[in-house]
């Protein structure tokens, strides 16, 4: 059986094409971090080659080879993580891996996709992060998906359609994996995970309906616990003297270089938290997200214009595409922490901030 979540019109599609043999020679799925694009596109090379009637079983050798990530004709690549060397150049080249997908990368794919399979019906090349490749590594996978060989299906894992060359677009089926909304979310990390209800609640809010994220928060309590120090980071900065900005937006620089996707996560966290305080504001208080911080929300909604929430918040979307643009990540920082605007010292408790904004917080 499927193992993805939810996407029931999509995995009816995706079924009946396995069924037909009418698959696609490539797929593009695409869709927010953390809605289950990978295990969509897992059980669809499983779906691919299995055994059984009911495909994707999970239960035959050849889709537990792949859940396993033992078989020998599923190739995938990603965003190398591995590593902080020391060396400046090296970690020059370190950050270039930690953030693109190198043409390098496509060209091993492309070798491997020449071989026919070895264990299995189809080969499947996937490519996570597809919207994160270099130019170069743009053009030399379009060239593959111009001449794709028989038996062969790629895969391209994406969150932003607008980073990707239109004409790899239009060589794939798109595949849009959807968020869930916070009700059936709700209903599912209470009834098939037996979540307490205020924490099934609470996760489905939080997790923007991501489905990935929610039920990796429900087993892994850091995810939580980043979440908590992201948004009391959000509440404090408007009330820290310049000069703690600047120190955090240093931090956020360092953290960037070892970790892009974890400062990405602090962006959104903070565009959650500035769209809830315009919820309040705007009388919609019973949308908001963060529903664990809803005194610090009424207290700040009520400190804040609806001009400055409404301003900052552009500035957080233009921060993120700036980003994508590969603008020098400590200029998009630093005008970030510099334009939050000022308002005085925050009453809330401090417990669970990051070391880097404990004892900042403006004195008077
Ligand atoms: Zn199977």
């Amino acid at each position: 059986m499927w193992r993805t979540i939810g996407q029931k019109s999509t995995i009816e599609y995706l079924s009946r094409s396995v069924a037909e043999g009418s698959t696609h020679h490539a797929y593009l799925f695409l869709g927010p971090a953390h809605t289950g694009k990978r295990t969509l596109a897992i059980d669809l090379a499983c779906a691919l080659n299995c055994d059984s009637n009911e495909a994707p079983c999970g239960t035959c050798r050849p889709c537990n080879r792949i859940l396993e990530g033992k078989h020998a004709d599923i190739h995938d690549i990603t965003l190398d993580d591995s590593g902080t060397p020391e060396d400046t150049e090296v970690e020059e080249e370190g950050r270039r891996r930690r953030t693109r997908i190198l043409t390098e990368q496509i060209e091993d794919l492309q070798h491997a996709s020449t071989l026919p399979p070895y264990e299995g019906r189809f080969k499947v090349m996937m490519v996570e992060h597809a919207d994160r490749m270099t130019d170069a590594a743009a053009n030399r996978i379009l060239k593959v998906l111009e001449e794709p060989p028989p038996r062969v299906v790629w895969m391209l894992l994406a969150e932003n359609v607008d980073r990707l060359l239109e004409t790899v677009v239009s060589r794939c089926q798109r595949i849009d994996v959807q968020t869930m909304p916070a009700a059936q979310l709700e209903r599912h990390l209470s009834e098939a995970c037996t979540a307490p209800p205020e924490q099934a609640k609470l996760i489905s809010r939080i997790s923007l309906g991501r489905v990935g994220w929610a039920l990796q928060a429900l087993k892994d309590d850091s995810l939580l616990s980043e979440r908590i120090s992201q948004v009391e980071g959000a509440i404090q900065l408007p009330s820290m003297t310049y000069a703690a900005r600047f120190d955090f937006s240093r931090e956020l620089d360092a953290q960037y270089r070892r970790d892009p996707g974890s400062v990405r996560e602090t962006l959104e966290q903070w565009t959650t938290w500035w769209r809830d305080l315009m919820l309040v504001k705007t009388g919609c208080a019973d949308s908001v997200i963060n529903i664990d911080y809803v005194n610090d929300m009424n207290e700040q909604a009520q400190r804040l214009s609806l001009e400055q929430i409404r301003d900052y918040i552009w500035k957080l979307n233009e921060a993120a595409k700036d980003l994508d643009l590969n603008v020098i990540p400590r200029l998009v920082f630093d005008s970030l922490v510099y334009t939050i605007p000022r308002i005085a010292k925050h009453a809330g408790g401090t417990g669970g901030l990051p070391a880097v904004l404990r004892d900042r917080s403006e004195t008077k």
